[in-house]
């Protein structure tokens, strides 16, 4: 491609609703255009990006013996009362009526629709098991669009269904699927990690999501370096035992006393019961002096009560990367204090506090759970790590982090829940009639691609994984236009490039250099090559990798060799 034939539709301007880099780049650097509250239109630069994401999940959905679908995107009422979740869905649904009053609704997802098809098409348990899937437009009415193609109303998923005879085979498509979604997210070139989930909305037992790991990750995932044990925060605190569980966070407050306290002590010192202590998070600094306590229930009291204290610290100006020890309270005689050690980086203090609760036991009698108050400014938390000391999370393995993530997949065993409720039934080996079990399996195609800037990008504009480049290498010509000789290297090297497979962008545009140059960083084409006289003379092309802070010289002879 030519910049003559392909214009780039960079743009100075970072639009005002845009609060993370992605939205921001996606914008600046010509990839989508917003049309309505989550709304957008995909460029032809942005496009090749998502088209990369589709061609890589779909080889490989092929490859687990998926079969391609195309389902529609307004769906009946009908189908969807079947299974009670017309009533149920809530507004994120987008109804509507045809012109002789008929309900429908654009698909937030498509479970009814393949039940109806698999009722119909699958008679008999020979055709078990199989997976269909499909990549297609969702409509999402969300509550709080944001975030560019990140979170919008309208967006490409990847979803499959898997239809099988018992729970024996359910599990078996349900792990090629975790198997083939690693393949897909190792092919991005993505920095990932598949935890254990809720299941929402879509419903079933178990269910796992992979997250790509982003500073501006709307989750908070905790996982254990000592075991495979991995969970979406929420699911983390449903798995603790009810009762012995604190409530969330509400109000954090920081006082400097001198010494680490017991539970006994801290509920003398603020005067108040065992029971509120109960809710009482403590943390000090590894000097003794810093102490921190996240108050949680009783917020009406708990502050005034600590403003009493000499030496109150604002939560902003508890800063520095000391390592806190953070002690639980817990209900006396039933269980045991907790530690947790936190490093905490500098300026992420406040918000990192303000977001945390956990805690386990010293008796084995474990619970664990963090709270993250999802109305703040999202911190930045990646590095948040903490050591539970005694036995803690579920798997009773050593050393959790807590870091946030985007979810870009979500697999489930949705059971039979809609497969019993729209009566999707085949013939068994008996030759009676029995229930299909089923699964399905999502990717978010759109979040990808800016999952894939959050993880990827600098100063200077989006830094693409090579598999998602929507090119990957730029030849910038110095003043081509007045050099023939040089016009006439410029195209052979192009189009030894182009049959070398190698995706190109040459910029045949009249522009400074410098203007190419920061265009062709924006846009985050991983390598770039300039060719120039003086480079004809030397017989040198300059090439700089996108991550590269310095250009260095390889000999016209061997730059397709290198680039391949
Ligand atoms: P979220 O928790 O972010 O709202 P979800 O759990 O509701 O997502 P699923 O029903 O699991 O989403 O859908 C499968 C995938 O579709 C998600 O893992 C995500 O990558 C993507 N997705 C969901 N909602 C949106 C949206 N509004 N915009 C873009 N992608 C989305
Ligand atoms: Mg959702
Ligand atoms: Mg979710
Ligand atoms: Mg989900």
């Amino acid at each position: 491609m030519r910049t003559s034939q392909f214009p780039l539709n960079t743009v100075k301007e970072t639009p005002a609703d845009a609060e993370i880099a992605s939205h921001k780049l996606m914008i600046r650097a010509g990839l989508i255009r917003k049309i309505a509250a989550g709304i957008y239109t995909w460029l032809p630069l942005g496009l090749r990006v998502l088209r990369k994401v589709e061609h890589i999940t779909r080889e490989e959905m092929n490859k687990a013996g998926a079969l391609e679908v195309l389902m529609p995107a307004l769906q009946p009422a009908e189908l969807w009362q079947e299974t009670g979740r017309w009533e149920k869905y809530g507004p994120e649904l987008a109804r509507m009526q045809d012109r002789h009053a008929r309900e429908f609704c654009l698909g937030p997802t498509h479970e009814e629709i393949i039940t109806d098809l698999a009722r119909n098409e699958l008679k008999s348990y020979k055709q078990l098991p199989i997976t269909y899937y499909q990549i297609q437009t969702k409509f999402r009415d969300e509550i709080r669009p944001r975030f560019g193609v990140m979170r919008s109303r309208e967006f490409v998923m990847k979803d499959a269904y898997s239809f099988h005879l018992d729970q024996e085979s359910l599990q078996k498509t349900y792990n090629v699927m975790y198997q083939t979604y690693t393949n897909i997210f190792n092919r991005f070139g993505l920095k990932f990690r598949a935890v254990i989930a809720d299941s929402g909305a879509i419903g079933g037992a178990v269910s796992h999501e992979f997250h790509v790991l982003a500073d501006s990750g709307e989750d908070a995932i905790a996982f254990s370096d000592a075991s495979n044990y991995a969970a979406n925060v929420e699911k983390a605190e449903a798995l603790a035992p009810q009762g012995e569980r604190p409530e969330a966070a509400e109000t954090l407050t920081l006082v400097d006393t001198p010494n680490q306290h017991s539970i006994e002590e801290v509920s003398r010192f603020f005067n108040v019961g065992a029971e509120q202590c109960l809710k009482t998070l403590i943390v000090r600094g590894d000097d003794n002096r810093l102490v921190a306590l996240l108050l949680r229930g009783d917020h009406e009291l708990n502050p005034i009560k600590a403003e009493k204290i000499p030496g109150v610290l604002s939560p902003l100006q508890f800063a520095g990367d000391e390592e806190i020890i953070a002690t639980c309270g817990c209900k006396p005689g039933s269980l045991g204090p907790i530690e947790l050690k936190i490093p905490i980086v500098a300026d992420r203090a406040t918000a990192l506090m303000a977001d945390f609760i956990c805690g386990a036991n010293r008796d084995g009698k474990h619970y664990s759970g963090v709270n993250w108050a999802r109305d703040l400014p999202l911190p930045a938390t990646a590095d948040l790590r903490m050591v539970v000391e005694g036995d803690p999370s579920p798997d009773r393995q050593g050393r959790i982090t807590i870091a946030r993530g985007i979810e870009v997949g979500h697999i489930f065993q949705l059971g039979d829940k809609y497969s019993a409720a729209m009566n999707a039934a085949i013939i068994n080996e008996a030759g009676k009639n029995q229930i299909m079990l089923m699964g399905c399996y999502g990717i978010g195609i759109s979040r990808v691609v800016a999952a894939a800037i959050e993880q990827g990008h600098d100063e200077r504009g989006i830094i693409w994984p090579n598999e998602l480049a929507p090119f990957q290498v730029a030849i910038c010509p110095m003043n081509m236009h007045k050099s023939d000789r040089l016009l006439e290297t410029v195209e052979k090297i192009y189009r030894e490039l182009l049959d070398a497979g190698i995706e190109v962008l040459l910029d045949d545009r009249k522009v400074r250099a410098g203007f190419m140059f920061s265009d062709m960083e924006l846009i985050g084409i991983p390598h770039r090559i300039v060719i120039g006289d003086r480079g004809l003379d030397s017989g040198m092309v300059e090439y700089q990798g996108r991550t590269e802070h310095e250009s260095r010289e390889i000999p016209f002879s061997e730059i397709v060799d290198f680039l391949k």
